[in-house]
């Protein structure tokens, strides 16, 4: 329960504020004692506005001033005009309203000189309520004058009581709005409105929902909050013995759409949208003055509105929980229920079902359909499941289901998507690739889950497209120790563990060697190596491949320039370049710089990059290429007949050289006639003046046959495998650069 301090403040300013003033306090003002005397003597026993009247003298100006500052709560001041000095008494009215500041108490001038009047504008600036002669004054007279000002008075003060009544109001409103929850909110709420009449706590707040649910719409009460002798109360508490009437009167003041005001306890109507009702209902044990009710009106629309932005807020809270298209869980929600299944501790099952294509579903038909269709999947999932399955959108185009599933219903549920989905006059055929897990093999947390039968979903839609595949824990340390890997080989670029090693490249025809690709290598302490087509990936996927690219970069061009030195001064480097790099604004710019440092003809680079890769994005591609070649280096298309380059794209590419991809040259050898491709690509190379070279060279055979169909060159290990840099120094002098071909 909340009592803060700032109630109990509130509290203690409302007492003090509710002393009631006993008699009316009344100034007279008059440099002639006997008008003091007079003017006492006619109101002695007066009672005005059920009180009497107290009186306070002054007989100079400024006393009266002093006086005024020194005491509070003056209903009325009977002002002389003239004392020492003409128009004294309203230089007294003007310090009381301009220099004191004081605007509630009332002032009535008095004059001896019979004739004199201030002008209206004094009366007006001045508020001065009466202007009257001395001789005028009869003791009734002044009676009516002194009954009107009193009145007047004290409907003033009311109405500053209540503006301050307000403003607590505000900032009573203020604190309650701070609160997040409607719990926590209703609780400050009658708390608060229990401070603002210094009363004690006792009351609860009800909210009467309509449900729409079945055919016939039905109310639904809460109990929001609830103090005092109230506290703990339920609905059905409420409904039965004592409190019934209780609940009767709440109920008909809901109905009735108006609060109630009786002796001992108020009932607050708060007016909410459509289908919600709240009623506050209080215990005061005594009527409420009017000002109090006016409060308490005003006060309840303001409540009224925090309510309405708790549900706003509560609805925000939805949205972070609930699929706004499907409306069913999302991922953060999802995880939550998991959380939630773990705690069971019995073997649940997850499902993560991945519409296949749904990318070009969108692109083709456009996100409208692409909507509808995810819409008319969930209807179809939620028509073919149990009510208690969990059903959740993970991502965008993949689906969750958790619970106890049999394989019978695994099989039912893959089985919805055999029928086509029609979507607005589209007749649309969806495949699906599941992925399957027991939450007793998983990581036993909702988000550890997730990730594990992610894993699953990952392969299969890599090996298993449009299957299941359930997941096992081999493949959550198949990827453990994959990101291991990654932190392993992040250290080993740090300390420039990573070394480079190089094959040569040799002209078919001459067995001459006319250059090199470099190839990096990452020694392990056991003396082998991990091999590239292992960690070159994970590179690219975390970024490391920048750095690892750089290193490669400057050790290559920095072996070349030593190569030069001992005099093979023709030999060509070829550079294996990540397409992440080779997109990097920094490459050119590394490039150029180690050509001059190194003093390095560019024409004797070459970078290489794959086919496959390149064709993903050709128009970035293009722009660094044309970068490369006003530097003077040169472009080798890698792994080429793999990733169905268009004619004119490789045109475009302008290319100095392609590479056939050694799965075609292993071909070749397992069955003698099988080198069509290989064939190909020669004849292509050929025709758009682009030379030649088959990798992965490994047996005489192929050599000849790619000799015999015009290959240029060549690279395998057939003629040599990729070496440390200062073994092959001695291998070109022993060979003289030249193999047997
Ligand atoms: P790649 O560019 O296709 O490189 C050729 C691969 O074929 C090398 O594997 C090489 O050792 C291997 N190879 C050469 N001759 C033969 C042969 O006769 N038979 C067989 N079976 N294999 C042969 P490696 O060194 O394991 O490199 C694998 C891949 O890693 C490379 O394929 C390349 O894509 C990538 N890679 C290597 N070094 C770098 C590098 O510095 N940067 C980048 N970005 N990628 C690199
Ligand atoms: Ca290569
Ligand atoms: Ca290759």
């Amino acid at each position: 329960m909340i009592v803060d301090d700032e109630h109990i403040q509130f509290a203690d300013e409302n007492t003090s504020e509710a002393e009631p003033e006993l008699e009316w306090r009344v100034l007279i003002v008059d440099d002639e004692p006997d008008v003091h005397l007079t003017t006492e003597f006619a109101l002695k026993n007066a009672i005005i506005v059920d009180r009497k009247i107290e009186f306070l003298h002054a007989y100079s100006g400024s006393e009266a001033i002093k006086l005024l500052a020194r005491e509070h709560d003056i209903a009325v001041v009977l002002l002389d005009v003239v004392m020492e000095s003409d128009e004294d008494g309203l230089e007294v009215a003007k310090q009381i309203r301009n220099q004191l500041n004081l605007q509630d108490v009332r002032i009535i001038l008095r004059t001896g000189h019979p004739g004199y009047a201030p002008e209206f504008q004094v009366i007006r600036d001045y508020a001065i309520n009466d202007y009257k002669n001395k001789a005028e004054l009869t003791q009734n007279r002044l009676l009516t004058i002194m009954t009107t000002a009193i009145r007047s008075y004290q409907q003033i003060r009311t109405i500053n009581s209540s503006r301050r009544g307000l403003e607590m109001i505000i900032e009573a409103s203020a604190s309650l709005f701070e609160r997040r929850s409607i719990d926590s909110f209703s609780y400050a709420v009658l708390n608060q409105i229990a401070s603002l009449l210094s009363l004690p706590s006792e009351g609860l707040i009800c909210n009467r929902i309509l449900k729409r649910r079945g055919k016939k719409p039905q109310y639904e009460w809460q109990i929001l909050a609830s103090t005092g002798h109230f506290s703990g109360v339920t609905t059905e508490l409420l409904t039965q013995n004592h409190s019934l009437e209780i609940a009767n009167t709440i109920e008909h003041t809901l109905r009735s759409k108006t609060s109630l005001y009786e002796n001992n306890f108020v009932i607050l109507y708060l007016s909410r949208p459509a289908d919600e009702d709240t009623a506050i209902y209080l215990r005061t044990n005594r009527q409420l003055t009017l000002t109090e009710r006016q409060l308490l009106e005003v006060f309840s629309a303001n409540i009224a509105v925090g309510f309405e932005n708790l549900t706003l807020f509560k609805q925000m809270q939805d949205l972070a929980f609930i699929d706004p298209l499907c409306h069913i869980s999302n991922r953060t929600q999802f995880v939550a229920q998991l959380n939630q299944l773990y705690l069971k501790k019995q073997a649940q099952i997850v499902l993560l079902i991945d519409i296949d294509h749904f990318s070009q579903i969108n692109d083709a038909l456009g996100h409208l359909i692409g909507d509808q269709l995810l819409q008319s999947i969930v209807q179809r999932i939620k028509s073919s499941i149990k009510e208690t399955l969990i059903l959740a959108r993970v991502a965008i185009d993949v689906f969750a289901l958790a619970g106890q599933i049999s394989d019978d219903e695994i099989r039912s549920i893959i089985g919805i998507f055999t029928l086509p989905f029609s979507v607005a006059s589209h007749q649309l055929r969806v495949h699906v690739t599941v992925a399957a897990a027991n939450i007793l093999d998983t990581d036993p947390s909702g988000i550890g889950c997730l990730k594990d039968v992610t894993i699953a979903l990952n392969q299969a839609k890599k090996f298993n497209r449009g299957g299941l595949l359930w997941y096992s824990p081999s493949m959550s340390r198949a990827s453990k120790q994959r990101l291991d890997l990654l932190h392993d080989l992040e250290n080993a670029i740090k300390h420039e563990e990573l070394t480079v090693f190089y094959q040569p490249q040799i002209n078919l025809a001459t067995g001459y060697v006319i250059g090199v690709e470099a190839l990096v290598r990452w020694p392990q302490p056991d003396g082998g190596f991990i091999s590239p087509d292992q960690f070159i990936p994970l590179a690219e996927q975390s970024g490391l491949i920048i750095e690892l690219g750089s290193f490669v970069l400057e050790t290559v061009c920095k072996q070349l320039s030593v190569w030069r030195k001992e005099g093979l001064d023709d030999l060509t480097m070829a550079l294996n370049v990540s397409m992440i790099q080779f997109n990097h604004p920094g490459l050119i710019e590394q490039l150029s710089s180690a050509i001059l440092r190194y003093e390095i003809p560019a024409g004797l680079l070459e970078v290489e990059i794959t086919e496959s890769v390149a064709m993903q994005n050709p128009e970035a591609v293009i722009y660094t290429i044309e970068q490369l070649k006003n530097l003077g280096i040169k472009l080798a298309i890698d792994d080429f007949g793999t990733g169905f380059s268009s004619l004119a794209y490789l045109q475009k590419l302008k290319a100095d050289r392609l590479k056939i991809d050694r799965a075609f040259v292993r071909n070749m050898a397992l069955n003698n006639s099988d080198s069509s491709i290989a064939e190909m690509v020669i004849n292509l190379g050929h025709k758009l003046g682009i030379s030649v070279i088959a990798e992965g060279v490994e047996f005489p055979q192929q050599a000849s046959i790619l000799r015999t169909l015009g290959c240029d060159e060549a690279q395998g290990f057939m003629f040599a495998k990729p070496a440390p840099a200062n073994s092959l120094s001695l291998w070109f002098k022993e060979t003289g650069r030249y193999v047997a071909v």
